[in-house]
């Protein structure tokens, strides 16, 4: 069973949201006066702003989780919304992603008569280049490494009464290679 942030599963876990460059350094400051290695933290914040300070947070607060925030609602950029989830096990992916070849498409899912289903690509991990997703966000939510290696992406157009509603949904997941985690997110889009 997949537990969301789930580095540490057992510890209650308080999200500090970053903003800034100084509040990056208040954090940082914080934490020295109390000692803390980051256990039960998660950093939230801005991917460039997680990306400059990725280094300095992941020395000083090694126990943290760091969950970079995708970059903000470019109109035309359908990679631009969704909320990052890490977790300890596959969500999306099937649970023997890992006995599949490296990608290829998955067997379409039941079709309903409000809903259909479109690609389904899936496999043991490729480049997000080599998963036709380059340029999606693709940091993990739990170190925000960008090592990371695309397990599953899906397209999805809904229908209502055999018309295309012209909405797409794209899901994908990915693992990292640097700290284990699994990462999946959801956009929804409406042209
Ligand atoms: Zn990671």
């Amino acid at each position: 069973m997949a537990t969301e942030t789930g580095i540490h599963d057992t510890v209650q876990r308080v999200t500090i949201e970053v903003t800034s460059d100084e509040s990056v350094a208040t954090l940082l400051s914080t934490q020295e006066q109390l000692g803390s290695d980051g256990q039960g933290i998660t950093v939230w914040g801005p991917e460039a702003l997680l990306t400059r300070h990725r280094a300095v947070l992941r020395a000083a607060l090694p126990a943290a989780a760091l969950n970079p925030r995708p970059w903000q609602n470019p109109p035309d950029n359908i990679f631009a919304a969704g909320t990052p989830l890490s977790t300890t096990s596959p969500v999306l992916a099937p649970p023997g992603f890992r006995a599949l070849p490296a990608w290829g498409k998955a067997p379409r899912q039941p079709v309903s008569s409000n809903f259909e289903s479109g690609s389904v690509s899936q496999g043991s991990g490729v480049s997000f280049a080599d998963a036709g997703q380059k340029g999606a966000f693709c940091l993990c939510a739990a170190c925000a490494s960008d090592d990371t290696r695309c397990i599953y992406a899906s397209v999805e157009s809904v229908y209502y009464g055999g018309e295309c509603e012209t909405t797409t949904y794209t899901r994908v997941e990915y693992e990292c290679l640097e700290c284990g985690s699994f990462t999946h997110w959801e956009f929804h889009h409406t042209r």
